[in-house]
């Protein structure tokens, strides 16, 4: 039986995204794609009741996993690139050498994926993280025999983040280029940091205004031959980060996710983006989505649901 709130071929859903972009007013936006991380429902969602998953086998891949994509929203906007999230770098785990509520988990494909979109890493000015998980600042660690992989850019992430894990995450000869940020900073044109704790203590989501008279609509699907989606010229795309990892919880926040680190904090945090996200003239990007990455959250009766954008 198929999830109503995901009206998409059911293979999406059980696959990590292609690049897929999207041209909101002066903004594009290109999901870059790195890897993939499989989730094994029963460990990645304690408490999560036997009959819990009965109508959304379809997002369980043959191994009985959710698959999470990994990767990076690029922003372009004039002369300027920013790169949310940076992916898990060039490398893979197995099943056996990962966790209990984990299979695979893999990365790679970004610094192709830069390319393809015609970005040299090289050009992206900022850099920004949701939060230092290993699945996210993975690049950023990266460095070759011509220094780091983000050659010039800034580093952005939420004050508390910085302050309880920053100097432990991020190499040394990094540190001086790191911009903290508090909720309600502007960390580049029309971007904004929002402080959503409990998947980590200063995880952060990001909210893109691209409203302003004039802003020209238009999308473009990529990869894999996806239609284009439709999009409006003016309004608001929020960047869940790890506030949502799969499809199904925006019709389930309640499920407890094993790696939240308070798991109360967590809830409220899920019911706030998702509330936010409701609003009229709202987009988002919730990278760990399979490949359903962008997308509007709609309010159904008490809950939510989600409606892929491409
Ligand atoms: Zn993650």
């Amino acid at each position: 039986m198929r999830s109503p709130s995901v009206p998409v071929p059911p293979e999406r859903l059980t696959r990590p995204s292609a690049p897929r972009s999207l041209v909101l007013g002066e903004y594009r936006l290109t999901h870059i794609p790195d890897g993939l991380v499989q989730l094994r429902p029963a460990g990645w969602f304690p408490g999560l009741g036997t009959d819990a998953l009965l109508g959304h086998e379809d997002h369980l891949d043959p191994d009985g996993c959710l698959v999470a994509g990994i990767g990076g929203l690029l922003v372009e906007y004039r002369n300027r690139a920013l790169l949310i999230d940076t992916g898990y770098g060039p490398r893979r785990l197995t099943a056996s050498q990962t966790h209990p509520a984990l299979g695979v988990l893999e990365g790679g494909g970004l610094a192709a994926a830069l390319a393809e979109a015609g970005r040299d890493p090289a050009s992206i000015d900022t850099v920004a993280f949701t939060h230092l998980h290993d699945d996210h600042v993975g690049w950023a660690l990266c460095a070759g025999s011509e220094g780091p992989f983000f050659a010039r850019a800034s580093f952005v992430l939420a004050d508390t983040e910085w302050r309880t894990s920053g100097r432990s995450t991020l190499p040394a000869p990094l540190h001086s280029r790191v911009t903290p940020a508090s909720d309600g900073d502007e960390i580049f044109p029309g971007v904004t940091l929002r402080e959503a704790p409990g998947h980590t203590g200063g995880h952060a989501r990001y909210v893109l205004d691209f409203g302003g008279a004039g802003a020209a609509p238009g999308t473009d699907g990529g990869g894999q031959g996806a239609p284009a989606g439709t999009a409006p010229g003016r309004g608001r795309l929020l960047v869940a980060g790890d506030v949502l990892h799969s499809p199904l919880q925006v019709a389930h926040p309640e499920w407890d996710v094993f790696f939240d680190a308070d798991r109360e904090s967590a809830l409220r945090s899920r019911t706030v983006f998702l509330e936010d996200a409701s609003a009229p003239d709202t987009l988002c990007y919730a990278g760990h989505f399979a490949d359903v990455v962008f997308g509007r959250v709609r309010k159904d009766g008490e809950g939510h649901t989600w409606t892929p954008l491409h």
